[in-house]
């Protein structure tokens, strides 16, 4: 396994007291190889989960407790230089903007230049000309031309930007790269260029990859498996294949279903959910969705359901405890 990670809770602390479970007893593995999407509404611990896993938490958010393997060390308690050599073999992260991961007064081969010195291989000497020569080759590889390497960030429109974020995340060749909504704003023959970029890239040089986004059309697309969260949980995980109406177990992911637009029908019915997410200052001894569930028993309002093995994949629903109960 490439990745495990166990019981992972994040905490926001934004104030004296305060505490905002983001992402609550996560458990999670990610194989070599895979392609993995998360979704879920704003604010259900999606990119918290994404930053955790790539050790980019910052304050306010910690890691509050749990565990996180990359090849078996633990990443959660590695920090300073081990923390950056554990990085250089690693992972990387590609935040929602470009122009957020990159500095306005360094050229794309600056960035370029200052990774690769940051992160030296033992006896590894960066030139000038290496760095221009490394660039290049990046620049190929997210199909940009290369002078951009001598352009600054804002001289790059939002998915060139987008294309050089992802050149640095490759740089170092990483294991796993995490792309944290790597096409919000962006139009949307832009957003389908660089996906298709992002499947060609992850097959080619078989990465890992998560793909974090609010938009299920774009991770049913790209991925091998969908994992569903809502308030801080993972309520659903299975193939992608496999997310199709019929075979769909969790209410919140059918629920979530029916907002998007599925590419592979010609059918389309767009729905909104009820009701707002739970207060998540709050401890959930019940299920979070429950308010919000058409398909909710008394149990629901009592008890939190665990996530289980069901069809194929995990999930976290007592209707399906509940038939599994029945039939033992
Ligand atoms: Fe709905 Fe109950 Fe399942 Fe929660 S546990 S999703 S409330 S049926």
């Amino acid at each position: 396994m490439l990745l495990e990670a166990s019981g992972v809770n994040v905490v926001y602390q934004p104030g004296r007291g305060e505490r905002i479970w983001a992402v609550r007893d996560v458990d999670l593995s990610l194989r070599e190889g895979e392609f993995v999407g998360i979704v879920g509404e704003s604010g259900c611990g999606k990119s918290t989960l994404g930053f955790a896993l790539t050790q980019m938490l910052r304050p306010p958010a910690v890691l509050d407790s749990g565990m996180i393997a990359f090849r078996g060390t633990d990443i959660a308690s590695l920090k300073g230089d081990k923390l950056r050599r554990q990085r250089r073999r690693g992972f990387a992260l590609v935040l929602q903007s470009g122009m957020n991961a990159l500095n306005p007064v360094r050229s794309i081969e600056r960035h370029i230049g200052d990774l690769l010195k940051a992160h030296p291989l033992p006896g590894e000497h960066w030139s000038g000309e290496a760095i221009r020569s490394r660039g290049r080759e990046l620049m190929g590889m997210v199909e940009l031309d290369a002078s951009v390497l001598s352009r600054f960030p804002h001289e790059l429109s939002g998915g060139m930007r987008q294309r050089a974020a992802i050149a640095l995340a490759l740089a170092l060749e990483p294991e796993l790269i995490v792309f944290d909504e790597p096409t919000t704003a962006l139009d949307v023959i832009v957003q389908a260029a660089l996906m298709d970029m992002i499947k060609g890239l992850q097959r080619s040089r078989g990465f890992t990859a998560v793909l974090i986004s609010h938009d299920m059309s774009v991770v049913l697309d790209a991925t091998d498996r969908t994992i569903v969260m809502y308030a801080g949980r993972i309520v659903e995980d299975r193939r992608s294949v496999d997310m199709v109406p019929d075979r769909i177990h969790h209410p919140y992911t059918e629920a979530l279903f029916g907002c998007y637009a599925d590419p592979r029908t010609d059918e389309v019915v767009l729905l909104d959910i009820p009701g707002t997410p739970p207060d998540l200052s709050l401890a959930d001894h019940d299920c979070s969705f429950a308010p919000r569930c058409t398909s909710a028993i008394d149990i629901c309002f009592r008890e939190r359901p665990r996530l289980c093995d069901v069809g194929g994949g995990r999930v976290a629903c007592h209707l399906y405890s509940e038939a599994r109960r029945e039939v033992s």
